[in-house]
C-alpha cells in the first residue's frame, strides 16, 4: 500500500511542478509547423484567463513557436463597465504574454454581452473574417457548443467560426490548411470534473498514463485529443491575469479560480461538422 501512496504523491507533486501537454501538435499547422498562427476567439474580457490560460501559456513556450492572437467579441458591457473592462482585458493579456499588435476587442451592436442572448453565427463569421484572413490564421480556438458555463454568448462562437471556415473553404479553389483555418473547441466537462481544482492535473496525468498503457495493448494510436495542463507557475500567472479584471472580482470568482479545472487543464477537439437542429 505504501509504495502506491508514495507513487501517487510523487505523481501529484510532479504534476503541479511540471506543466505537460499531450498531442499539442494536433492544434498546430502540421504542414508548416513553424508557421502556425493561432487565434483565441473569446466572448468577453476575462474568458481568456478563466478558461483558456493553460493553452495560451503552454503555446507561448511551445518549441514550434506558434504566433498567438486574441480576438474578443464584446467589451463585456452587460453591467455598464465595458470601457473599463477593455482596459482590464489589455492588462490581463499583458500578463499572459500576447503581443499588443496581436489582440483586438470588438464592440458590435449585434454581439453584446448578454446572459440570455445567442449571437448569430453569420454575424460572427462576418465580424471575425478580416482578422482571420488578414492575419493568415491557421487555427481558431474557441468554446464548444456548451460554452463551459452554458453562457449563450460562449456557445455561439464555434458556430460562427465554423461558418467562416465553411465560407473560406467554398471560396478557396484548392483548400489548404493555411488558407482555411481549422476550428477547435474547448471541451466542456461534466459538473463534478469541472471543480476538481488542484487535483485536476493529477487526474489528467493518470488518464494519460492509462491511455498510453491501453494504446500499447490495443496497438492503436489512441485518441488525438490535445490536452494542455498548467503547473503551479502557470496557474499563478492565470490568477495574476484574473486579478487585472478588478470589476469582476466578486466572491464567487475567488471560488472559481480556486476550484475550476479550467485554471489547470484544457482539452481540445477539432470541429469537423457543426449545425443547429
Ligand atoms: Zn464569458
Amino acid at each position: 500500500m505504501l509504495p502506491w501512496l508514495t507513487a501517487l504523491l510523487v505523481l501529484f507533486v510532479s504534476s503541479l511542478y511540471f506543466p505537460f501537454h499531450s498531442n499539442s501538435h494536433v492544434l498546430l499547422d502540421q504542414a508548416r509547423s513553424n508557421a502556425s498562427r493561432i487565434l483565441l476567439l473569446t466572448a468577453h474580457p476575462d474568458d481568456e484567463c478563466l478558461f483558456f490560460a493553460p493553452t495560451v501559456l503552454a503555446l507561448r513556450e511551445h518549441p514550434a513557436h506558434p504566433e498567438i492572437f486574441s480576438l474578443t467579441l464584446s467589451i463585456g458591457n452587460a453591467a455598464g463597465f465595458g470601457e473599463v473592462r477593455k482596459e482590464e482585458l489589455s492588462r490581463s493579456l499583458d500578463v499572459m504574454g500576447i503581443d499588443q499588435d496581436n489582440r483586438w476587442v470588438v464592440d458590435h451592436p449585434m454581439l453584446q454581452d448578454n446572459m440570455t442572448l445567442e449571437w448569430d453565427a453569420s454575424v460572427i463569421a462576418v465580424v471575425i473574417a478580416p482578422y482571420v484572413v488578414d492575419n493568415h490564421i491557421t487555427t481558431i480556438l474557441t468554446f464548444d457548443t456548451q460554452g463551459i458555463s452554458s453562457h449563450p454568448n460562449h456557445y455561439s462562437l464555434p458556430f460562427g467560426a465554423w461558418d467562416l471556415a465553411n465560407i473560406l473553404r467554398a471560396k478557396a479553389p484548392e483548400p489548404t490548411s493555411f488558407s482555411v483555418p481549422r476550428v477547435f473547441s474547448l471541451v466542456t466537462v461534466p459538473l463534478l470534473s469541472k471543480y476538481a481544482g488542484v487535483l485536476a492535473p493529477l487526474s489528467s496525468r493518470m488518464n494519460m498514463i492509462l491511455q498510453r498503457v491501453l494504446n500499447r495493448f490495443t496497438q492503436s494510436d489512441g485518441n488525438q485529443q490535445a490536452v494542455f495542463t498548467s503547473g503551479f507557475t502557470q496557474y499563478v500567472t492565470a490568477v495574476r491575469a484574473m486579478q487585472k479584471h478588478t470589476t469582476q472580482l466578486e466572491w464567487f470568482r475567488y471560488l472559481y479560480v480556486t476550484f475550476s479545472r479550467y485554471m489547470w487543464i484544457n482539452d481540445w477537439v477539432e470541429v469537423k461538422s457543426l449545425g443547429k437542429n
